[in-house]
């Protein structure tokens, strides 16, 4: 921590992830369920606005493998590219808890049986969140690396509502509470910004309710039009319009500015993974050119995470100091 986040103006997950496991750690995409309650239409819900038939898979070639095969398939893959040693596999795809105990035990053994794997990492929603499911996960956690990502995406009813989640604010705040109260899991939740009529006060007010929350981490999307979505049909009629690159940079730097820095940030933008698929907006596609030109805005307005945020103890003095003279200097280094 003495320089501050490795020359970033926010305090980056691949900076947690360093903390704990003392290494780089790389993950491992995995897709071992092909459903959700949205999609089946439970309760009478909807498929998410924005999701697509491939539910966040990754890759598509997951979808025909087992996940002996595809742990096997992709952690060469990585390895060769990165160099990459020790790995989380990610149960990213669909809702992960949407399965039977028995099968989530079994998914959890296989991938712990690779000596490169130190953990795992599940992908789930607000309302899948049985009590068999936070005592598997705890039993987990005392004998390996367990994380969540709990897809919240907004803090707003009318933004919730507008993505079809199928859920409320409230939920999201109840499951969220119910996961660190039953659990040592590391807890992320995924964010979207980009909603119609979304405000700035919004934008400051979420980052305060995560700073208030037992969480970790946090994912940032914008809200991104893929092909074949409801999201499509209404961009399509003209009733959607996605948001403009300068807007959303505008809100990732809001909300940077009032996140304490104690919570690790994966990533500032959306990204398709069939780029094919991609709709609008255009820029989104240009993944590592949008996250360079947010980090690029944060230095050249002078803003790092927790910028506005209160220092609460001596610990977040320090870090504020850091980071405050670290960005007069523009201090890369
Ligand atoms: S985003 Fe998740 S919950 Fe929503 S439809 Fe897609 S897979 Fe289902």
């Amino acid at each position: 921590m003495e320089k501050g986040w490795s020359g970033l103006p926010y305090h980056s997950i691949a900076e947690h992830y360093k903390r704990i496991f003392k290494e780089k750690i790389y993950k491992i995409p995995v897709t071992v369920v092909d459903d959700c309650p949205n999609r089946m239409g439970l309760k009478g819900m909807k498929t998410c606005s924005f999701c697509d038939v491939w539910g966040s898979a990754a890759r598509e070639d997951s979808f025909e493998m087992n996940l002996h095969d595809q742990i096997t398939k992709f952690q060469k893959i990585i390895a060769d590219r990165y160099h990459a040693k020790n790995f989380l596999v990610y149960f990213q795809a669909y809702t992960n808890t949407f399965t039977k105990i028995s099968a989530l035990r079994s998914n959890f053994d296989e991938a712990l049986s690779f000596p490169f794997v130190k953990g795992f990492v599940l992908g789930t929603r607000p309302d899948c969140l049985s009590p068999a499911v936070l005592n598997l996960w705890q039993e987990y956690y005392q004998k390996s690396f367990v994380a969540v990502e709990l897809g919240v995406q907004s803090f707003y009813d009318e933004h919730l509502e507008f993505m079809q989640r199928g859920h409320t604010a409230e939920d999201s705040i109840k499951a969220i509470h119910k996961i660190a109260d039953t659990t040592a899991v590391d807890l992320g939740i995924h964010l979207i910004f980009g909603s119609p009529a979304e405000s700035d006060q919004q934008i400051i007010d979420t980052a305060k309710r995560c700073n208030d929350l037992p969480i970790t981490n946090v994912k940032l999307h914008n809200l991104h039009v893929l092909k074949n979505t409801t999201l499509e049909k209404w961009f399509n009629a003209g009733e959607f319009a996605p948001i403009e690159k300068e807007d959303y940079k505008n809100k990732v730097l809001l909300f940077l500015s009032h996140l304490h820095p104690r919570i690790a940030v994966h990533r500032l933008a959306a990204f398709a993974s069939r780029w094919e698929e991609l709709i609008a907006p255009k820029w989104t596609s240009d993944k590592m050119g949008t996250h360079q030109f947010i980090v690029d805005e944060l230095r050249g307005a002078k803003v790092f995470q927790g910028c506005l945020v209160p220092p609460q103890n001596e610990n977040d003095k320090h870090l504020f100091n850091i980071m405050k003279s670290r960005i007069e200097r523009n201090d890369r280094n």
